[in-house]
C-alpha cells in the first residue's frame, strides 16, 4: 500500500473492525448476561428495597460481632444479592475482555508493517522527533478509542441499564463519550511524546527512566484531573450551610484537612450510585460528595462515608499509592524489557520495528504491559483494598456509628458482590466485601461497648 493513502485506508477499515468486535463480544456476553437482567425493564427499578430499622432493632443486635455482621446481611432481599453477585462477576470476565480486545488492536496495527507506516506518516508530517511521537499517539488513542467502542457501550450503558444502575439516555452517554474520547487522544498524544523522548534517552535502561516518567504523569493526572476533567462530566456546587456541610467540616477540622468547603456534584445525571471523595494534595483539599449520597441515605450514614474519604486523606493515602504503583509500573516495564527483547528477535523484522525506542513499537509495549497488568490484577487489587480497610477503621473512630457505617455498606450491594470467597477477595476486590466492612465495624461497636 502506498504510504500516502495508510490513514483513510486504516479509517476504511474501521468501520469493518467495529462491526467485527461488536459481533466477537455481543454474542457470549450478552448470553451471560440475559440469565440475570431484563435491560427493557429495569433501568426504571429502584436500587435496592431494604427494610428499614429503628434503633430498638440496633439495641438488639447481638454484642458478638460475627452474629451481628449477619443479621446486617441478611436484611439483604435474595434477589438483590443474586443480582449484585452476577454484575460483580460479568465485571471479571470484562477485564479479561478489555486485554483481549487491547491485544486485538496491538496485532492489527503491528501485521502488514501498519505500526510502521503510521509511525512514517507522523515522522513527514511533524519532522521533530518529539512532534513525530506526539502524533503517533494521537493516532493511537484514537484508533484504540474507536476500536474500544462496543465493550466501552456494551460495558458503561447497556449492561448499567440491564442492572437499573444508569441514569443517562443514550444521547448523555454518546456526547460523554465524545468528550472522553478526545480527553483520551489529547492525553495519549502528551503522555507518548513526553514517554518516548524519555525512552530514546535513557537507552538500555529505559525501564527505569521509563517508570519514573509514567510515575510522574500519573501523579500530574491525580492532581490534574480534579481540576481540568472532573468538570467536563459534573458541575461542582459548594453545599449549602446545613447539617451535612457542619458534619462534614466538624470531622474535617478535627483531624486537620485543610478545607472550608464541602462540593456536592450532580452524579445522578449519570448513575444510581452513592459515592464520595476527598481530591488534592496539600492546601488543595477538596471534599467531595454526589447527590446520590445526600438523597438516598441519612446523615449518620453520610458522616460514615465522609469518615471514611477523610482517612484516605489524612492517611496520605495518594502519595503512598502512587509509590506503590510506581514500583508495580517498574515491575511491568521490566517484563516488557524480557519479553519485547525476545518478540524483536523474533517478530521485528515483520512488523518493521525492532526497538523500545521506536515510537512504533508502542502498540507492542502496551499489550504486553496490559497482560502484565492482568495477571497483576490481584497486587493491585491488594494495594486498593488495604488502603480502603485503612480508611474504613479510621473512619470508624472519626464517626463513631458503626451502624451508619454498617447501613451505608448495604446501599452500596446494589452493585458490590456481599459476601464473595475468600481468594474471590483477594483477586478481585479493591474494596473490601461487605461482610468484611460490616464485621469491621460490628468489632467496633463490640470492643466499645457502643449500642
Ligand atoms: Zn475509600
Amino acid at each position: 500500500m502506498p504510504r500516502s493513502t495508510l490513514l483513510p485506508a486504516l479509517l476504511r477499515r474501521l468501520g469493518l473492525l467495529l462491526l467485527l468486535c461488536g459481533l466477537l463480544l455481543a454474542a457470549p456476553l450478552r448470553a451471560a448476561e440475559l440469565l440475570h437482567t431484563h435491560a427493557g425493564d429495569a433501568s426504571v427499578r429502584a436500587p435496592l428495597a431494604i427494610a428499614p430499622v429503628d434503633d430498638a432493632w440496633r439495641a438488639a443486635l447481638p454484642r458478638d460481632a460475627k452474629l451481628a455482621t449477619q443479621a446486617y446481611l441478611d436484611r439483604l432481599p435474595k434477589e438483590a444479592v443474586q443480582r449484585s453477585d452476577a454484575y460483580d462477576e460479568g465485571g471479571y470476565w470484562l477485564q479479561v475482555w478489555e486485554v483481549l480486545i487491547g491485544l486485538l488492536i496491538a496485532g492489527l496495527l503491528l501485521q502488514g508493517r501498519r505500526t510502521a507506516q503510521l509511525r512514517d506518516w507522523a515522522q513527514r508530517v511533524g519532522r521533530y522527533a518529539v512532534l513525530r511521537d506526539g502524533l503517533y499517539g494521537g493516532v493511537y488513542g484514537l484508533v484504540a478509542g474507536l476500536l474500544m467502542l462496543p465493550l466501552g457501550f456494551y460495558k458503561d450503558y447497556w449492561r448499567e441499564h440491564g442492572y437499573g444502575m444508569s441514569t443517562q439516555t443514550a444521547a448523555d452517554w454518546w456526547a460523554e463519550w465524545g468528550v472522553g474520547l478526545g480527553i483520551e487522544v489529547v492525553g495519549t498524544a502528551l503522555a507518548v511524546a513526553v514517554l518516548y523522548a524519555v525512552f530514546r534517552r535513557a537507552g538500555e535502561r529505559w525501564w527505569l527512566w521509563g517508570a519514573a516518567a509514567c510515575s510522574a504523569l500519573l501523579a500530574l493526572m491525580l492532581l490534574v484531573s480534579p481540576v481540568l476533567i472532573d468538570p467536563l462530566f459534573n458541575t461542582y456546587k459548594p453545599l449549602e450551610p446545613g447539617p451535612v456541610r457542619s458534619a462534614v467540616l466538624t470531622m474535617a477540622h478535627a483531624t486537620g484537612v485543610p478545607a472550608d468547603e464541602v462540593y456536592a456534584f450532580d452524579a445522578s445525571r449519570q448513575t444510581k450510585r452513592v459515592s464520595a471523595n476527598v481530591s488534592g494534595l496539600g492546601a488543595t483539599a477538596a471534599i467531595r460528595l454526589n447527590d446520590n449520597l445526600l438523597n438516598r441515605t441519612s446523615l449518620p450514614e453520610i458522616r460514615a462515608v465522609m469518615a471514611h474519604e477523610l482517612g484516605h486523606y489524612v492517611l496520605n493515602h495518594g502519595p503512598k499509592m502512587l509509590m506503590q504503583f510506581g514500583l508495580l509500573i517498574l515491575s511491568g516495564l521490566l517484563f516488557c524489557n524480557w519479553a519485547m527483547r525476545r518478540l524483536f528477535a523474533r517478530f521485528g523484522p515483520r512488523w518493521g520495528t525492532q526497538s523500545v525506542a521506536d515510537v512504533a513499537s508502542l502498540p507492542l509495549l502496551s499489550a504486553v504491559f496490559a497482560v502484565f497488568m492482568l495477571l497483576a490484577t490481584p497486587v493491585f487489587n491488594t494495594i486498593i483494598r488495604t488502603q480502603e480497610i485503612e480508611a474504613d477503621r479510621f473512619g470508624l473512630h472519626l464517626a463513631r456509628d458503626p451502624h451508619g457505617f454498617a447501613e451505608v455498606m448495604l446501599k452500596l450491594s446494589d452493585y458490590r458482590k456481599t459476601d464473595p470467597g475468600a481468594v474471590e477477595e483477594f483477586v478481585f476486590f479493591h474494596h473490601p466485601s461487605a461482610r468484611h466492612r460490616i464485621h469491621d465495624a460490628m468489632r467496633w461497636r463490640e470492643a466499645m461497648g457502643t449500642p
